[in-house]
């Protein structure tokens, strides 16, 4: 029996409502034990104390460009640089190439993740064929063969009737459907947030309309139906007022905030360089604000990284109108999310982890995002006085378009533990 205990931390376990000094001891990859001086035995013991033990991270958006794309990230390194930053389970976004809208690719998805990956690794099925936003996917195959739930990310189902269909269809199974909320013709050539800097700098606006118009379209077609909907990447204060709003009418809508989103806005636009290069767009410092209060008053529950690897090669292209929108993530968000919310004193430590782990599980209906007793050893250690510097060179993933690089965070997970097994410690990746 291989047996871990973790001794002296705080432990911080949203879903439970844990926040207490105590030890946890894991047994055959599961939480078996957790309490007061507990008993080592013949147990591995690593001393966590004045560190902070959580549930693993749950990332339920991210990129990991497999099938199609190894160039930018495969689940290798797309898993270790998960480990990275304390994610012990991701949720694949579809986007790959083909796309994951077939039992073959979301058989392949698992497979390979499982046999080359060192975190879970969870696919989200295609909403529509080929993303093409023409035909629903056969979402019950889609589930038996191991999709945990279903988005077009990077598509928006412009087609308002397919995607009440599919809030019917996912409805019946009991699925969420996450959307990526863009109306294309409204951000046509668009390439940062419209507004001031956008004129300051005579670059070519995305009006917020792009993201809210659609945000709203979903909440009512939500309401309508009675059916689910997740809103990805909220960029914008229209979009968070209009999920409060649905949420206090008491329909089943919720939504995600990036990280980067917390501490970079449209004025870091200014150098144009591709790092910065995101749909929905960096919004105003009013933007920031209102992401950052759905945050505190529940509006928002969920913290994802939207991981979107692009090359180098990529991203130098033409910022203007060749370099792709997308950045990467995983292993600088946990520390953004910390300083940001939590060294700031907005949002408790637990309120905040929350979000990046009991809430997202609960919401695709995972098994995961907790450390009761019975539960799978995902675990990360965190140390919250920490501070260090981003360097995306140093990157376990296979790109560096990332915002963060180069600027100072406090708070970095230490130690990743998936399944009983410690896969990260100090930043090294140890399987
Ligand atoms: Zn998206």
């Amino acid at each position: 029996m291989a047996k871990t205990l973790l001794k002296g931390g705080r432990v911080v376990d949203p879903g439970n409502a844990i926040d207490r000094v105590a030890d946890v001891l894991v047994v055959d990859g599961k939480v078996v034990q957790l309490g007061q001086a507990i008993d080592p035995g013949e147990a591995d013991v690593i001393d966590v104390t004045g560190k902070v033990v959580a549930p693993g991270l749950v990332d339920i958006h991210c990129h990991l460009r497999d099938p199609g794309f190894p160039e930018r990230e495969d689940f290798q390194s797309g898993t270790r640089a998960a480990a990275r930053g304390g994610f012990t389970t991701l949720i694949a976004m579809p986007n790959t190439s083909p796309v994951c809208d077939n039992i073959i690719v979301t058989e392949y998805v698992l497979s390979k993740s499982k046999r080359v990956g060192i975190v879970n690794v969870l696919p989200y099925g295609a909403i529509t064929m080929g993303q093409q936003g023409q035909e629903l996917t056969p979402f019950v195959d889609l589930v038996a063969a191991g999709c945990v739930a279903f988005s077009d990310d990077g598509q928006p189902v412009m087609n308002s009737g397919l995607m009440r269909q599919a809030l019917i269809q996912a409805k019946a199974i009991n699925k969420v459907l996450a959307v990526h909320c863009e109306d294309k013709p409204i951000t046509g050539e668009g390439v940062i947030n419209d507004g001031e800097v956008s004129r300051r700098l005579g670059i070519k606006g995305i009006p917020y309309t792009s993201e809210a118009v659609m945000v709203g379209r979903d909440i009512l077609l939500a309401e309508e139906v009675s059916g689910q909907v997740h809103i990805c990447h909220v960029g914008c204060a229209r979009s968070v007022e209009l999920i409060r709003s649905g949420r206090q009418r008491g329909i089943a809508v919720s939504g995600e905030v990036i990280p980067h989103y917390l501490n970079t806005t449209d004025e870091n636009m200014v150098t144009m360089e591709g790092r910065f290069k995101i749909k929905p767009p960096f919004g105003s410092k009013c933007d920031q604000e209102a992401l950052k209060q759905g945050l505190v008053d529940g509006t928002i529950e969920v913290i994802a990284t939207d991981h979107a690897p692009y090359t180098v090669a990529e991203k130098k292209r033409d910022f203007l109108r060749e370099a792709p929108f997308g950045l990467i993530g995983l292993e600088a968000a946990l520390g953004v999310v910390l300083t940001e919310m939590v060294h700031s004193g907005l949002l408790s430590l637990s309120d905040t982890l929350a979000k990046m782990t009991s809430n997202p599980a609960r919401l695709l209906r995972l098994n995961k995002g907790t450390l009761g007793i019975g539960q799978d050893a995902d675990i990360v250690i965190i140390d919250l006085d920490q501070e260090w510097q981003v360097k995306a060179s140093e990157n376990e993933s296979r790109c560096r378009n990332c915002p963060q690089d180069g600027r100072w965070l406090k708070g970095k997970a230490v130690l990743t533990m998936v399944g009983g097994r410690v896969v990260m410690k100090d930043d090294k990746i140890l399987i």
